[in-house]
């Protein structure tokens, strides 16, 4: 099996695996396993533009600051590669507009009130609340478009 997260002991997965049709006498060459991530302390040790504090010519990304997933871990690598080109002509470095979602993302990995920091995948719970009032049916809508023209600015930021 690959990429199988559990925490079921080796002798319940082969007990539950072998219910199945087919698989009564099947034999299991690997079991499945909780796999563990290697993270910095991202809100002690970076700022939002993912440079290292103190030594600012260095930039951590990837899973490394303490995300996860394929897209987050991706998204760490653009603002990453912005910054560096950023450093390089030395213009300010960026800091994604935490209404979107890499920037809610961001700021939960550099929030200095974080005391236990564990990885995180994007999710609306990271988002800043939208305005009060509104049915619930429609917060993931309007987070959706206040992203979108939040991200229209930061990419005019960007290129100029
Ligand atoms: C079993 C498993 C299943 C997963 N399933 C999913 C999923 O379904 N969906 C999802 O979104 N995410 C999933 N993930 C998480 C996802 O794989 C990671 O979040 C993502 O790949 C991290 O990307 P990254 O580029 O930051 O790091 P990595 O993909 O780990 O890349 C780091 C690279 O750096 C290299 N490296 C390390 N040290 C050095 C060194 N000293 N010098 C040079 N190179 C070095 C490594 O060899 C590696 O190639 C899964 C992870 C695991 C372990």
């Amino acid at each position: 099996m690959v990429g199988f997260q559990t925490r079921l002991r080796y002798p319940e997965q082969k007990r539950v695996f072998r219910m199945i049709p087919g698989l009564e006498n099947a034999e299991f060459m690997r079991y499945g396993s909780v796999h563990r991530n290697t993270f910095i302390n991202s809100p002690k040790i970076i700022h939002p533009t993912l440079q290292l504090k103190g030594i600012e010519s260095i930039i951590f990304t990837g899973q490394l600051v303490g995300v996860e997933g394929y897209v987050e871990s991706a998204a760490m690598g653009i603002i990453a590669g912005i910054n560096a080109v950023r450093l390089l002509e030395k213009v300010k470095p960026l800091v994604p507009p935490k209404e979107t979602a890499i920037g809610s993302l961001v700021r939960y990995i550099t929030d200095q009130n974080i005391t236990d920091f564990q990885p995180m995948n994007i999710n609306f719970g990271l988002f800043p609340a939208v305005s009060n009032g509104k049915p619930k049916s429609l917060r993931s809508k309007l987070i959706g478009e206040r992203a979108i023209s939040n991200l229209y600015e930061f990419n005019d930021c960007i290129l100029t």
